[in-house]
């Protein structure tokens, strides 16, 4: 890992201020918004291979303007304070940005997952979320977690089982953490939905073609030359998406043991499968153990997905991406942006790029509020109406509608269309009101500096309704 420019929390309330300076904001409302409400550090004792194990977990709370609060938790050893509590600024950034009606939150568990079978996880997790539940940290109204690093479907089952049992009348219980398997109440389309969420950014940045130019591209994704950091959820779904559909070619792909490179475009798949059952990039393919040579490939655009602090000032100057999308929450320090900036790289800035997570999370928390499926009360009824259509228009023309035309035509939308719309939609709007914003003031430097001016306005109205 590159040497820190400065902490994370540091980072991102440098980012803050920035954009603060610019929005018309009283110093004592500003200074409420940028500090975090709350910070628990739970310590607790699990009894493992036949030894008590004691455990720390974190959950910040940064801020409560809207509720419940939001927020991913993932299991990392890296974990610490400072971290959760850039995290959950960053989440009301985010959620304020793409209008999902949450305050911010974050939460961690310091811990290998890969130290550990799953059985002892699940043991692990269930006490985690004894504790959680105990402070009002996990709950469909006030608090409600997510998958974050190390976390995933897995996790947020057993969380939301063991606070069913803690309390069996809340008919809403499912909708205490997202991120859920469909048979436990979660959606279709969340395990893909950052991923999926930095493919419609990417397409929606290649819809602005001033955006483009000003960071040396021109055209579409097609032919685009990605490096990809981090192959877990965030980085493989985009990496499949962006190749498959968008014809990009991803050359690079560094993970924690290595690299892999291929200038003809890197087999995601085949890859991904290579990692889950060698537990490493090694012996793929194009496998280097030279990370650093990859990060400064030649590309056009760089998706960081693994981690935070990996751009910074010792670096920053080996990268020859004219775009980075920050898959990952932090990935680019403050400092290391604005030297970037200086050389026309176009940052896409975390608490946009990946606000797709918490987009479908809020969809799955809608419907666990409402207890049914998108789109199941209409679809049916579309479909007659759709064909009610149909015929009265092969009557007027007198001619039958081609047979496999008429399949996709009549049929309504799945669940998993409307949560792909809803995604497209936020991602597409959340683009065109950052850029917007960044190109109607020379002031504003850049599109963080637009996405956090948009969140502190949003944040601050709210605040100020409240008559705080
Ligand atoms: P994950 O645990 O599924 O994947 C992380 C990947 O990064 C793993 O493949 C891991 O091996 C790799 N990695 C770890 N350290 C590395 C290093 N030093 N160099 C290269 N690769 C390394 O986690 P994820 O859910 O994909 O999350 C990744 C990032 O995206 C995090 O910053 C997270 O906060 C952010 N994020 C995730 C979601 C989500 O829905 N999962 C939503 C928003 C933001």
């Amino acid at each position: 890992m590159p040497k820190r420019d400065e902490s994370f929390l540091a980072s991102v309330e440098l980012m803050f201020d920035k954009a603060a300076d610019l929005v018309g904001i009283a110093d004592d409302l500003r200074h409420k918004i940028k500090v975090c409400n709350s910070t628990y550090t739970v310590r607790f004792g699990v009894r493992l291979r036949n030894k008590l194990y004691t455990f720390t977990g974190y959950r910040s709370v940064h801020s409560e303007h809207r509720e419940p609060v939001k927020g991913g938790i993932r299991y990392s050893m890296h974990a610490d304070q400072d971290e959760v509590e850039a995290l959950a600024s960053l989440m009301s950034y985010k959620c304020a940005l793409v209008e999902a009606p949450f305050g911010g939150s974050k939460g961690a568990l310091v811990i290998d997952p890969n130290e550990w079978e799953s059985h002892e996880i699940e043991r692990i997790t269930r006490r985690f979320t004894q504790e959680l539940a105990k402070r009002s940290l996990i709950s469909p109204a006030q608090n409600v977690p997510a998958p974050d690093m190390g976390t995933g479907e897995k996790e947020m089952s057993w969380m939301a089982d063991e606070y069913k049992r803690l309390y069996p009348n809340d008919l809403n219980s499912w909708g205490c953490v997202t991120g859920k398997p469909v048979s436990k109440g979660g959606i279709r389309g969340r395990v893909e939905a950052t991923g999926r969420g930095i493919q419609y950014a990417l397409q929606e940045a290649f819809r602005h073609p001033n955006d483009i130019q000003w960071a040396g591209l021109d055209g579409s994704l097609a032919g685009k030359r990605i490096v990809v950091q981090g192959l877990g959820n965030v980085g493989y779904h985009a990496a499949q998406f962006l190749s498959q559909e968008d014809e990009a070619i991803i050359v690079g792909v560094i993970e924690r043991d290595g690299a892999v490179v291929n200038n003809d475009g890197i087999d995601i798949d085949g890859l991904h499968k290579h990692i889950h059952n060698n537990g490493g990039v090694k012996g793929f393919e194009g496998f280097t153990e030279d990370t650093e040579s990859v990060l400064a490939m030649d590309c056009d655009i760089f998706i960081p997905a693994a981690l935070e602090g990996v751009i910074t000032l010792s670096n920053v100057d080996d990268i020859k991406a004219n775009i980075i999308i920050e898959a990952a929450n932090g990935p680019v320090t403050f400092s290391a942006s604005e030297r970037l900036r200086e050389r026309n790289c176009l940052i896409i800035p975390d608490l946009y790029a990946n606000a797709g997570g918490v987009t479908v999370s809020y969809f799955e928390w809608v419907k666990n509020l409402g207890h049914i499926r998108f789109g199941r009360m209409q679809r049916r009824q579309h479909e007659r109406q759709t064909l009610d259509m149909v015929s009265a228009i092969e009557e007027m023309v007198g001619a039958k509608f081609p047979a496999q035309k008429l399949q996709k035509i009549i049929e309504g939308p799945t669940e998993l269309d409307l949560v792909r719309s809803g995604l497209d939609d936020v991602m597409r709007e959340g683009y065109q009101v950052i850029s917007a914003k960044w190109n109607s003031d020379a002031r504003i430097p850049d599109l963080r500096t637009a996405a956090m001016m948009i969140a502190i306005e949003r944040i601050r109205d709210s605040y100020s309704s409240l008559g705080i």
